[in-house]
């Protein structure tokens, strides 16, 4: 073969990198953040945050108070610290989640007491929660200071149950919606189920301001008080007066631009992940060793921001996550392991851990699947091909 022909064969096998998950931009952006310099307004206040904020509040149904931060982590810190969690303290928290849904609880020097999962959502499991707060209670003759449940993958946990042991014990809940910005369980939408919820906008999430978060509350008065910790903690004197500590956490209005562009196209990036989600499990169906993440029932609305399967190693004749994980990685296509739970990770170790290892089945077998709303039907027909292959099908 002549060295062209060679080249032009290479380059036609040859495709981009195909992501986990990437932006999606609208077009539009540029010109909000061209307005923040037009009118000078380059920091932390200014018409772009105002803007976002009103937005967002509008999308979550208006009964929100949205607080832009620079990021989801801060969100959730300044929640734990609005409910005075401190030294001493403990917080529940889903064991199968991202590392920065604990994180803060450890900012505060309080210890996260990890809760497993129950197989259909992948989210915290109700039973497992009331066992672990009575035990709790029994333990440190005190209950824990707040419930942090996931969405996990845009999945909506099991709220009415987790409410219910919530109000039961009087903890409040801080939902981590970091990933769920358009999931609906019941009609009312993930973000506005607990006191409090941290959505995140980092540059992987359903729509991003390249890194920023939101802290949501219908609670007026303490999204007040969240305002105030988030720009430093001043007191109304014409001097610098403090009588508490602040926090640098606000997002900039240079962000909250990108955010306003963004929220512009949600609706259609939530029925872009769904549709593509649709599409690997149309293509994937005659593989009954693979199960997805599903929702079970209609009360449950993912905005699969990611899609998420299982290999049942029952029926997959050997071929475990991580076969598929490399035989995908051959082909230029990222793939990723479900979240390793926060009990098996060794900072979080030495901390209390309730439940039967549901998480740890799941991490076993799960790999999240390329879901990036830019991806083109072929994109997904490629992927879905390099599967069958390992499949035999
Ligand atoms: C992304 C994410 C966060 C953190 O959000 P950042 O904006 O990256 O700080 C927290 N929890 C979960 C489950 C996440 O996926």
């Amino acid at each position: 073969m002549s060295e062209l022909l060679y080249l032009c064969a290479n380059f036609y096998d040859m495709h981009d990198k195909i992501y986990l998950s990437l932006a999606h931009l609208s077009g539009a952006e540029l010109a909000y953040v061209q307005a923040a310099f037009d009118e000078n307004w380059v920091t932390t206040a200014g018409r772009n945050l105002d803007d976002f904020e009103n937005a967002l509040n509008r999308f979550l149904g208006n009964k929100s108070h949205a607080l832009a931060l620079y990021s989801g982590t801060a969100a959730l810190h300044l929640a734990l610290i609005l409910l005075n969690v401190d030294a001493g303290d403990e917080v529940i928290c889903q064991t199968f989640t991202y590392a920065a849904s604990a994180n803060p609880v450890l900012y505060q020097r309080a210890t996260p007491v990890f809760v497993d999962s129950e197989p259909d959502t992948w989210n915290m499991s109700p039973d497992f929660l009331g066992t672990a707060i009575a035990d709790r209670i029994k333990i440190t003759g005190k209950k824990p200071k707040a419930i942090i449940p996931v969405h996990l993958y845009g999945m909506p946990a099991r709220m009415d149950e987790i409410r219910t042991i919530a109000d039961h014990y009087g903890i409040p809940i801080i939902e981590d919606a970091a990933e769920s910005l358009g999931s609906t369980y019941k009609s009312k939408h993930c973000g506005t189920l607990g006191d409090m919820a941290a959505i995140s906008f980092n540059g992987n999430k359903i729509i991003t301001t390249s890194g920023g978060g939101v802290l949501v509350s219908a609670n007026e008065q303490l999204m007040k008080d969240a305002r105030y910790l988030a720009t430093q903690a001043r007191d109304a004197a014409p001097h610098y007066q403090h009588s508490q500590i602040g926090y640098n956490y606000r997002m900039s209005n240079i962000l909250a631009g990108i955010g306003c562009a963004q929220m512009t196209v949600l609706p259609q990036r939530i029925e872009q992940r769904r549709a593509i989600n649709q599409l690997y499990r149309t293509e994937l169906a005659n593989i009954s060793a693979i199960r997805f993440q599903t929702e079970p029932s209609a009360d449950y609305y993912s905005n699969y921001w990611l899609t998420a399967i299982e290999i049942d190693p029952q029926q997959s004749g050997g071929i475990t996550r991580e076969t598929l994980r490399l035989a995908l990685e051959a082909e230029n296509i990222e793939s990723r392991p479900v979240w390793k739970p926060m009990h098996l990770q060794p900072v979080f170790q030495q901390m209390p851990y309730y439940g039967d290892r549901t998480s740890e089945k799941i991490f076993e077998a799960g790999l999240c699947l390329p879901s990036s709303s830019i991806l083109k039907k072929e994109d997904i027909l490629y992927i879905t091909n390099v599967i069958k292959q390992v499949f035999n099908i």
